[in-house]
């Protein structure tokens, strides 16, 4: 059970780990039954993860308490184009620093995200960034995103390189 809240943790320099089954991200199942994965297929995933607080770090003049989160899972997509499925390992972590009002410091750090100080729900938090993590455009990469630019009336390559790129970190 996790009874802690996000600032504890971080306070504390604890950490907690665990698996979220995806039925229990009621958001990610949703946007990956848009997305076509069937829905047998999506009650088999799982995501670990792993939460831990660091060191407070100063942001211009204050110091905030710091939380590290890994998270590690493989997202069960399927091709757009043959409708067969194209797993996608997903390995990720991310540092947020707690306040109230993120200073322009905080603001301005690309590494860092920031967290209200009364967060406590760690599956929330785990389901945003998968959710962000979710590929738009999803071809398997060798044969189907080449039939998918010969095909296509007005070939955009854009479109093609988009579908190779994973969502960068
Ligand atoms: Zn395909």
């Amino acid at each position: 059970m996790i009874s802690n809240s996000l600032l504890e943790i971080a306070k504390q320099q604890k950490t907690e780990l665990g698996e979220i089954s995806y039925n229990q991200l009621p958001r990610l199942c949703e946007a990956l039954l848009e997305h076509g994965t069937q829905s047998n297929d999506i009650a088999t995933h799982a995501v670990s993860f792993t939460l831990s607080g660091l060191s407070a770090r100063y942001f211009g003049e204050v110091s905030l308490p710091m939380l590290q989160l890994q998270v590690v899972t493989t997202l069960p997509m399927v091709c757009q184009r043959c409708f067969e499925a194209l797993p996608m390992p997903l390995e990720q972590t991310y540092m947020y620093a707690l306040c109230d009002t993120p200073s322009e410091a905080l603001l301005a750090d690309d590494e860092v995200e920031w967290l209200g100080l009364d967060a406590s729900d760690i599956h929330a938090l785990v389901e945003d960034e998968l959710l962000m993590a979710l590929p738009i455009t999803v071809l398997h990469p060798a044969q189907c995103v080449e039939v998918a630019a010969q095909s296509s009336s007005k070939p955009n390559p854009f479109a093609v390189l988009q579908a190779l790129k994973q969502r960068p970190s």
